[in-house]
């Protein structure tokens, strides 16, 4: 059994107006936000199956199934926190994260150490562990038309007994 394992986790969400945009648990203020069952936080959600994946888990929507109302309108960083116990549970400790926001507008670069903060607590890591980048596609594809966003996330998890080194 290797000490570390590496994953990717990928998402997009839709725009649309009367929702909030919720970026890695920030609120950032915007005329539309991003629709979905949760609050929609498609960075939060990247990370999450990006962490998932690495631990051979599965996906958040095997674990936090559309179908239910427990989870309508829920903040993904509480699901975060479930993620961070099932990484943990299954033996693994988060070594670091890499993640990319994709959005035309509005600009993120003030949010972002929010957003790296929010992710590292509930990670409970150092921020250091953690970095959200965010780019435009140029104007390019769905996220350049302003009809939604996507996040890319990469994750290291290393084995927390050192084990297989
Ligand atoms: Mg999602």
């Amino acid at each position: 059994m290797s000490a570390f394992r590496i994953g990717h986790g990928y998402d997009v969400h839709r725009l649309v107006p009367g929702r909030r945009l919720i970026l890695g648990g920030t609120e950032i203020p915007f005329d539309r936000g991003l629709l979905g069952h949760s609050d929609a936080d498609v960075l939060t959600h990247a990370v999450m199956d990006a962490l998932l994946g690495a631990a051979g888990l599965g996906d958040i929507g095997k674990l936090f199934p559309d179908s239910d109302p427990a989870y309508a309108g829920v903040s993904s960083l509480l699901l975060l926190d479930r993620v961070a116990q099932r990484i943990r549970e299954a033996g693994w400790q988060v070594g670091n994260v890499d993640a990319t926001v994709i959005a035309q507008q509005p600009k993120l670069a003030p949010y972002l150490p929010q957003m790296r903060q929010n992710l590292a607590r509930r990670l409970g890591v150092l921020q250091e562990q953690i970095n959200v980048k965010a780019t435009t596609e140029e104007g390019l594809g769905f996220t350049g038309a302003g009809e939604g966003m996507a996040a890319h996330a990469v994750c290291l998890l290393e084995r927390l007994d050192g084990s297989g080194r």
